[in-house]
């Protein structure tokens, strides 16, 4: 049965957390009863009663009476046997959800205690487990009990004493008495939040470590940029930087020009034009005699950021080269060679370029665009390559604070806001059905005059269980239909490589108006002519992976329109769709993403290679996530290998929990 559950050591059993307490501690007369909350009542038995119904189920009355002869009716249905647990004149209390029926008062299934003459004592806080069939709380709780009294008290304790006292926290042996077996709820708060602070603190400290060992241990190029340099690469951009892209760039510039490593995430909202600061740091780094490398989570971006350059760098003499999965293997070979050799500088790739094979003559600079999957883990695999590259890590996603600090952690941080100049805001509206032939007949008026268009659908194919527009279907059925005057495209991740790179070249360069796609489009595409989105079944999409679609118009100087069909079922799905209606601003969005779908798949930490959190919640413990860090970074500056013997318990966790994913070798 405890299996079942996951639980297979005393440890498990331990940390299997209750998801709720009963606060029985909320003692009244029966005069005073009120409806809403659990209470606990105390008297004595009056009236015991068990009998059948007509439909078979069994029926158990028992009525307590107070000493204000006021009297509540106690009822278990199907429980036939409960009747002879009970005798007149028994003290008991009762606690439970009262409810007033008819002329009295009575509670379901409430929680019985046998009051044995002390009527005063507390019946306490009742912790609430998640349980199967099977597993009686009543089992648990003597298990719990038996194995707390014989386990607990030999416990190592993993708080070094000076973090413990500076908290105020609980022994771990106290503070799991008071989860299991709580006298108060705030006891029992308590007792979690040690151990979520514990959890925290463990991983923040493996991200001190792993920064430190960066950081500290680890020996980059040092790249520096010249008056001269700066102004030959600004040269190229048709524009100027934003003040916030200048900021990015001067953050850059002076890691670069350090022979530690850089570990720099870019923030970002969509289209507040990434691209060009990355530009900015591949170029130093060429013009610094050493390679540079873009890597991107798509074939079709990485095309696309080999176009940009390809434009930017036309006259240059900068060797480049494109690695994805869509070269044959005597190509591969050939690209393979002339990295090793040192004959390429510039290459831009999909995850091809962190496979095995792949050698770099002198690696100066690792670029990762639009990865919030491309985590902690990652990043150490390239490091396995055998060189200490500097990284700028570019997010798809304004990631929530509290989420930076985990996933990103180990990373310092430029923000970019501030849109480039002449942007429009994009206008969004949530259209009725009925209202789709107008809304056709917009994008039409728009095709007319030489704008383009996405439609974007949540399925490729057509699905039997599901009744949602697929993009296969709703293709055949507008090119045919509604826009038979226009060239209508088709995008979507099914399609082979060749196809997609095809379709998107298409579009970019107007030989298409309309482009019905799935989600694939969701992530950097980049065609400023495109200031016109459909999605379909908005309520299937997430708060931010609908922003990530919006982001792809309103790139250019006329003002996108967005048009939105959708049936949300719930209340919830209603919200985020109003939310989304309501601002464009990513940050916003994002944090309010989280807060009503909770991390979720999108935010996960698994696969970061930061592992589930077992006790702790980034939303509903963000304070002591940011304690736990603040102690961590600071108890790493200290002890930097965490060597001292009071050390030793959390280097013994950390090791175990994060010596692997975050390749924390040094200190192994
Ligand atoms: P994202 O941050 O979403 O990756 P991109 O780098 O694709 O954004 O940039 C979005 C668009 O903005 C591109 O077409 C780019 O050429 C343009 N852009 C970037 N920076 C500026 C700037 N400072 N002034 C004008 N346009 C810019
Ligand atoms: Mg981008």
């Amino acid at each position: 049965m405890l299996e079942r559950l996951g639980l297979r050591t005393v440890g498990d059993l331990f940390f299997h957390l209750p998801r709720a307490y009963e606060d029985l501690n909320d003692v009244r007369s029966i005069a005073l009863l009120s409806e809403d909350s659990i209470q606990t009542v105390r008297g004595e038995v009056v009236e015991i009663d068990g009998r059948e119904l007509n439909d078979g189920r069994t029926i158990v009355r028992v009525v307590l009476c107070d000493d204000g002869k006021n009297c509540l009716e106690g009822v278990w249905f199907n429980r036939p046997f409960a009747s002879k647990q009970f005798r007149y004149g028994q003290r008991l209390a009762f606690s439970g959800k009262p409810k007033w029926y008819r002329d009295h008062w009575q509670m379901n299934n409430p929680r019985v205690q046998i009051l044995d003459g002390n009527a005063t004592s507390d019946p306490g806080v009742v912790p609430v487990y998640p349980l199967t069939e099977d597993l009686r709380p009543e089992h648990l709780r003597a298990l719990l009990r038996a194995s707390l009294d014989a386990h607990a008290p030999h416990l190592i304790e993993v708080l070094p004493e000076a973090l413990r006292r500076k908290h105020d926290w609980p022994t771990a042996d106290r503070a799991l008495r008071d989860i299991h077996f709580p006298s108060t709820l705030e006891a029992a708060t308590r007792g979690r939040r040690r151990f979520v602070y514990e959890e925290f603190l463990i991983l923040q400290l493996a991200l001190a470590l792993r920064r430190r060992e960066v950081r500290e241990e680890g020996r980059a190029p040092i790249l520096t940029t010249t008056p001269a340099i700066d102004a030959r690469i600004r040269r190229l951009f048709p524009f100027r930087l934003t003040a916030d892209q200048d900021r990015a760039v001067a953050d850059l510039c002076r890691d670069l020009s350090c022979d530690k490593p850089m570990q720099r995430l870019l923030q970002a909202d969509v289209g507040a034009g990434k691209t060009a600061v990355a530009v900015y740091a591949l170029l130093t780094t060429v013009a610094n005699k050493h390679q540079a490398a873009l890597m991107a989570p798509t074939e079709v971006l990485a095309r696309q950021h080999a176009r940009t350059l390809d434009r930017y760098l036309a006259h240059s003499r900068v060797r480049r080269l494109l690695l994805t999965g869509a070269l044959t293997a005597a190509q591969r070979r050939d690209a393979l060679k002339a990295l090793a050799a040192g004959d390429i500088d510039l290459v831009v790739g999909t995850q091809a370029l962190v496979q095995d094979d792949v050698r770099f003559a002198k690696l100066g600079l690792v670029v990762i665009d639009e990865q919030h999957k491309f985590g902690v883990h990652q990043r150490a695999r390239f490091r396995r390559l055998g060189v200490d590259p500097h990284y700028l890590v570019l997010t798809a996603t304004p990631i929530p604070r509290t989420v930076a600090l985990t996933v990103f952690g180990d990373l310092d941080v430029s923000l970019v806001r501030q849109s480039p100049p002449g942007r429009q805001p994009v206008a969004t509206r949530w259209e009725p059905e009925g209202q789709r032939q107008r809304v056709y007949a917009r994008l039409c008026e728009g095709m007319k005059q030489g704008r383009q268009a996405y439609l974007v659908c949540p399925l490729v194919e057509e699905s039997a269980s599901l009744d949602v527009k697929s993009a296969i279907q709703t293709h055949a059925e507008l090119a045919e239909g509604p826009f038979r005057d226009f060239r209508v495209g088709l995008l979507h991740g099914r399609q082979d490589e060749e196809t997609k790179a095809k379709v998107m070249d298409d579009f970019r360069s107007r030989k298409l108006d309309l482009l019905v796609c799935t989600s694939v489009i969701e992530v950097g595409v980049d065609v400023p002519n495109a200031t016109m989105m459909v999605i379909e079944h908005a309520e299937r999409f997430g708060l931010s992976q609908l922003h990530q679609l919006r982001g792809r118009i309103g790139r250019g100087e006329t003002a996108g329109q967005c048009f939105l069909f959708a049936n949300p079922s719930g209340d919830e799905g209603r919200q985020r769709l109003r939310v989304f209606l309501r601002t464009t601003d990513g940050f916003a969005l994002a944090e309010e993403d989280m807060r009503l779908r909770g991390i979720g798949e999108f935010f996960g930490t698994r696969q970061h290679g930061i592992g589930e959190l077992r006790v702790g919640n980034l939303i509903a413990d963000a304070d002591l996530l940011r304690e736990a860090r603040k102690d961590a970074f600071a108890l790493v500056a200290e002890d930097a290998a965490l060597r001292r013997p009071e050390h030793a318990a959390l280097r013994t966790l950390v090791l175990e929990r994060y010596g692997q994913s975050l390749d924390l070798a040094e200190i192994g």
